[in-house]
């Protein structure tokens, strides 16, 4: 499964691009990682780029692509010198250039400073900044395997994606199932946050509790209990501390009603505001809408705008109903997921936690 959120099988991409005809392809590495919480493809880029590096190297031999591109997010400064490093010492070694690790076929990869702004982590409005155009997401289909960067078929995935693929090309898929916890496969890059005295990123087998992880980052500051929690960030539902035993893996957190998403757990503990940090992440979201869908750029501004009168006592909890219509309006009718997640965070709060509404 691809890393980035979404969770698309990663050889089914690889396949359907490298099954286009066409002369010029491109492989991109997309790290404009910008979700609240989530920070894990920041620790790769950062001490391991030669796998991100290798792993877009065989990615672009194995779909007939020639081209590679790292679009970095713009507050990656340090990132970005050890890309930089990396890549020099790659073409050095000969895994870049005119015979890519001894192939026989030419691979380069560049580095693209994101202009910045969360949306352009969206695959499609990423190629819209790179063709230097206003960063706004495409109607999709066609999907950028087919159509992408210029009109060329373009393999698109992110940068733990590319990381892992090395491991498992490497040891291979029956090796790589052995690493999951009992009954699951697999390993997985894991941000963890919030009221945790250790905040950090973790690689853990795939299938690995919550409460598992809490405790690897040192446990709840101040010993106290958890409240909620996000499996897989700002977009992801919350969950109430009950279920601190939901296993990490993409099947078992959407069956306990969320996602694992980007692979960040965000905790909040006994004495955590839920109303404000849900409405925080909503305000997030209607600052980042980039606007071009009158659903998302009005609708998640109204919710923000309701939520902040809720806080301050000028209209009433119960006004909040009108959320789950707007949200489910938003879910429908918004061209790319942040419209399509934006009133999520809010709404699954209401469903777990109703009485932390102010006036409640
Ligand atoms: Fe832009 Fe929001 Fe529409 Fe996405 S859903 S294209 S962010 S306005």
């Amino acid at each position: 499964k691809g890393m980035g959120g979404a969770g698309f099988p990663t050889a089914r991409k690889w396949e359907l691009v490298a099954a286009e005809s066409a002369d010029t392809k491109y492989v991109i590495c997309n790290a404009d990682e910008s979700e609240p919480g989530t920070f894990k493809d920041r620790m790769l880029l950062a001490t391991l780029p030669h796998l991100v590096i290798e792993g877009m190297v065989l990615a672009g031999l194995s779909v007939g692509a020639r081209r590679g591109i790292i679009f970095l997010r713009h507050e990656y400064s340090l990132e970005q010198q050890a890309l930089e490093e990396a890549l020099q010492l790659a073409t050095q070694q000969g895994v870049l250039g005119p015979d890519a690790a001894g192939s026989g076929r030419a691979f380069e990869i560049e580095i693209f400073v994101s202009p910045g702004g969360y949306i352009l982590g969206e695959e499609t409005a990423l190629l819209e900044a790179l063709e230097d155009r206003r960063g706004e997401p495409r109607n999709k289909p066609p999907y950028p395997g087919q159509v992408g960067l210029f009109g060329q078929p373009t393999l698109i995935n992110n940068v733990e994606t590319f990381a892992l693929a090395v491991t498992i090309i490497a040891r291979g898929a029956d090796w790589w199932r052995l690493q999951g916890a009992d009954g699951f496969e697999g390993l997985k890059f894991v941000s963890i946050s919030g009221d945790v005295n250790q905040p950090g990123v973790h690689e853990i087998p795939v299938g690995t509790t919550v409460a598992e992880l809490i405790e690897s980052a040192g446990g709840v500051v101040g010993g106290k209990s958890v409240k909620a929690f996000l499996p897989g960030g700002a977009s992801s539902r919350f969950l109430p501390g009950e279920r601190l035993d939901t296993p990490l893996d993409f099947e078992s957190i959407a069956a306990a009603g969320s996602m694992l998403g980007t692979g960040a757990v965000i905790v909040a503990a006994e004495d955590r505001d839920l109303f404000d940090l849900a409405t925080s992440l909503v305000r997030f979201f209607r600052n980042e809408s980039c606007g071009k869908c009158v659903p998302c750029r009005i609708g998640s501004h109204h919710a923000v705008t309701l939520l902040d009168r809720v806080a301050d006592g000028s209209a009433s909890p119960g006004s909040l109903d009108e959320l789950t219509p707007l949200g489910q309006t938003l879910e429908q009718t918004s061209i790319c997921g942040l419209g399509q997640v934006a009133l999520v965070p809010i709404l699954s709060m209401l469903e777990h936690f109703p009485e932390e509404v102010p006036g409640a």
